[in-house]
């Protein structure tokens, strides 16, 4: 079975000006590209699981948000030689009562039977209790919550997947 690692995307990946609409406007953190082709080259999936509920509120087009994406895949690519292997979106606003934004973990259940990951050798990297509490309802081996934009407690998080991996 593969192992992943979960990843928030607003203020974990990159800047969040809210509601980001178009591609232009999307850059990621600097230190983000080269601590995600290490997770890569230790054998995890690298799975976004974002609450996008600009969707709903018809702030943000899917068509943009694909090419958001699109964007995101190609920094990384040019950046760390590693790209995003799938998004689980969530594009619901929180008076819905759906199914799957955050901290439900059925994106992050989902997305295990799509590509069949073991989740007790899974981890969440996010920003807000709601990933952490996602992570935590869908049994991964840990989560963790890091400070918003933060630079040292995502390398940290990553740090430790890597260290905990090799046990
Ligand atoms: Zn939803």
């Amino acid at each position: 079975m593969a192992k992943a690692v979960f990843l928030d995307r607003d203020e974990t990946l990159n800047p969040d000006p809210g509601y980001i609409n178009d591609p232009a406007l999307f850059e990621l953190f600097p230190w983000v590209a080269a601590e995600l082709a290490r997770l890569k080259k230790a054998g995890f999936l690298l799975i976004v699981v974002s609450n996008q509920s600009g969707l709903a509120r018809g702030l943000i087009q899917w068509k943009n948000l694909i090419a958001i994406h699109e964007k995101l895949n190609a920094i990384l690519q040019q950046q760390g030689n590693v790209t995003i292997d799938d998004f689980a979106i969530c594009s619901h606003i929180p008076d819905d009562l759906c199914e799957c934004r955050k901290p439900k973990p059925k994106l992050i259940l989902d997305a295990a039977t799509r590509h069949q990951i073991d989740l007790s050798q899974s981890f969440m990297i996010g920003d807000r209790k709601s990933d952490f509490e996602a992570g935590k309802a869908a049994h991964l081996k840990k989560s963790f919550l890091i400070n918003p934009g933060d630079e040292p407690s995502f390398k940290a998080a990553i740090k430790e997947i890597l260290e905990t991996s090799l046990i």
